[in-house]
């Protein structure tokens, strides 16, 4: 027989692990997007490492991991990537900003805006993997995946009005 209160502890204390390590999950795959963001903007993965005091090698495996370095893992065609969103490749638009699985174009950035809506807490960020409950409101893609939180819309309209220089 086990004792219930000590039973309702063990309880208690696994969900506190489990929500620990979501929290942890998020925490990374945060570290992981703002890794990339720093790459795709022109870091180089010495300066990277240096930086923020990591190995290079793990700046690499982390921008590898999450598809980061051209040639790998492509399987679009002649390693022609596309917006998410609306499809449309990378020689169509003027910017394309990519996260783990998902990329955006500037055009889709720039309409994700007017589009922004709190969402339910199962629906996550395509772009942190950030659940509805974590951000304050999301952009879909017609009711549907891809999304896009405020954060990282507003992390993309940094990097596209830095590199395009439209006015933010
Ligand atoms: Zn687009
Ligand atoms: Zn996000």
């Amino acid at each position: 027989m086990l004792d219930e209160q000590s039973l309702a502890g063990v309880r208690r204390a696994m969900t506190n692990v489990a929500d620990r390590q979501r929290d942890l999950a998020v925490a990374e795959a945060n570290l992981q997007h703002a890794i990339r963001v720093l790459h795709a903007t022109g870091g180089s993965l010495q300066e990277i490492a240096d930086a923020v005091g990591l190995s290079r090698q793990r700046i690499h495996q982390i921008v590898k991991e999450s598809g980061g370095v051209p040639g790998r893992r492509r399987r679009r065609t002649a390693g022609m990537l596309a917006c998410s969103f609306c499809d449309r490749s990378q020689a169509e638009v003027a910017k394309l900003i990519a996260g783990p699985d998902t990329r955006i174009c500037d055009g889709c950035v720039a309409a994700a805006a007017g589009r922004l809506a709190p969402v339910d807490a199962t629906l996550r960020c395509s772009f942190c993997g950030k659940a509805g409950d974590q951000v304050e409101t999301m952009a879909d893609h017609d009711g549907a995946a891809p999304r896009i939180c405020a954060e990282c819309l507003l992390l993309c309209h940094e990097i596209i009005a830095e590199e395009l220089g439209s006015p933010t």
